[in-house]
């Protein structure tokens, strides 16, 4: 009868359970002591790849210190990181949601002060900022850049038309915002989406595309002519204002209101075998270049005089169109920004928030947008 064996661990074998054991208890209370210091690092706001790196290169002190900062975290997750730069870090602020730390570190080594970054981030798109920080430094920020519409894509040419004109900063800006520096109807801004703000001038340009939102017709008691067409908003807005002038005995009718681009090649061709080239670049504008394109311009006649300058109706418009949403769109005071002579009988729907703020600070619609609306 065989013995019954009985299984005995040899004491080699249970040395190295215990030894195991020992490591994996070791290694487990790293892995918990390390989930830990990132669970505290993560708390102050950084990312988990922020919070890795300053972990594993002991910046933890140091973003205790200075807490959160949007820029400094971008920083540590960032290949660009330069550990000389990472005292200012912090106190850039944020650009955007698409900070990039290496054209921060080329501003840094061209030694602009931390402030004059902050101005330089907050007049510019990401790429105008990458361009920015590729030419070499610029003396005189402040001149231009106290104005937050100020962009520092334009900055040479701030700089070349207040030499060559004397203009003041904020005169400087508008005028350059609008391309007065460049030639009239030269490489203009091209637009083709509808919005109730939008700019169209000689350098301000619909494709040949563009067709106006929400176009009505607009019915025979406000015009005299045929077919006109019309926002329906600025239509609406119309209807209310001549029906409150109509209650003080006076009445105004629509001559022309949206020309479509081809209407506008039209009309130029029609003026150019008339009168020549030189009468049509002075005094039609180029198609595209036309605001009746936008649906949102019309010109008024009134019912009793021959010339609306002269007429009563001319003088509400100036005192109440405002009130409505519309303004005079080429004022005699602003020939220098809108390029265009006085017209006392073409009026500009842009709302009533816009009409408002242009009432009360008189200006031209071409400086509000350099102002309020230019990108
Ligand atoms: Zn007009």
């Amino acid at each position: 009868m065989a013995k019954r064996k009985r299984l005995k661990l040899k004491e080699p074998f249970i040395s190295i359970v215990r030894i195991l054991g020992v490591i994996l208890a070791i290694i487990l209370a790293v892995f918990l002591f390390y989930r830990y210091e990132i669970h505290t690092i993560k708390k102050l706001g950084y990312s988990e790849k922020a919070s890795q790196f300053i972990l594993f290169n002991f910046k933890k002190s140091y973003v205790k210190s200075v807490h959160y900062s949007d820029t400094l975290n971008a920083a540590f997750e960032s290949e660009s990181y330069n550990e000389k730069y990472l005292k200012y870090y912090a106190q850039i602020d944020y650009y955007k949601g698409d900070l990039l730390i290496s054209d921060i570190n080329s501003l840094l080594e061209k030694k602009y002060s931390v402030s004059e970054i902050n101005v330089i981030l907050a007049h510019g798109s990401l790429e105008d900022v990458r361009d920015f920080a590729k030419r070499d430094k610029v003396v005189y920020l402040d001149e231009y850049f106290d104005y937050p519409f100020a962009r520092i894509r334009l900055y040479d040419r701030y700089l070349a038309y207040s030499d060559e004109t004397g203009e003041n900063a904020y005169n400087t800006i508008v005028y350059v915002n609008l391309d007065i520096d460049k030639e009239e109807y030269n490489e203009p801004y091209l637009i083709n989406k509808f919005s109730i703000d939008m700019l169209v001038n000689k350098h301000f340009s619909l494709t040949k595309n563009f067709v106006p939102n929400n176009l009505v017709t607009i019915s025979s008691e406000d015009s005299k002519n045929e077919e006109i067409k019309l926002n329906g908003e600025a239509y609406k807005a119309f209807k209310q204002m001549k029906s409150d002038m109509n209650k003080e005995g006076l009445d105004i009718y629509i001559n022309e209101g949206y020309r479509s681009y081809s209407e506008q090649e039209e009309l130029c061709d029609y003026y150019r075998n008339l009168y020549g080239d030189n009468y049509v670049s002075k005094y039609v504008a180029l198609p595209g270049f036309s605001e009746h394109q936008t649906g949102l311009a019309i010109d008024i006649s009134s019912t009793s005089v021959k010339t609306f300058a002269n007429s009563k109706e001319f003088r509400w418009m100036i005192d109440n169109s405002y009130k409505y949403g519309f303004i005079l769109r080429y004022d005699s005071m602003f020939i220098e920004e809108t390029q265009y002579n006085s017209e006392p009988w073409h009026y500009r729907y842009v709302g009533t928030e816009i009409s408002n703020y242009i009432h009360e600070h008189y200006m031209s619609y071409e400086e509000y947008y350099a102002v309020n609306l230019f990108k």
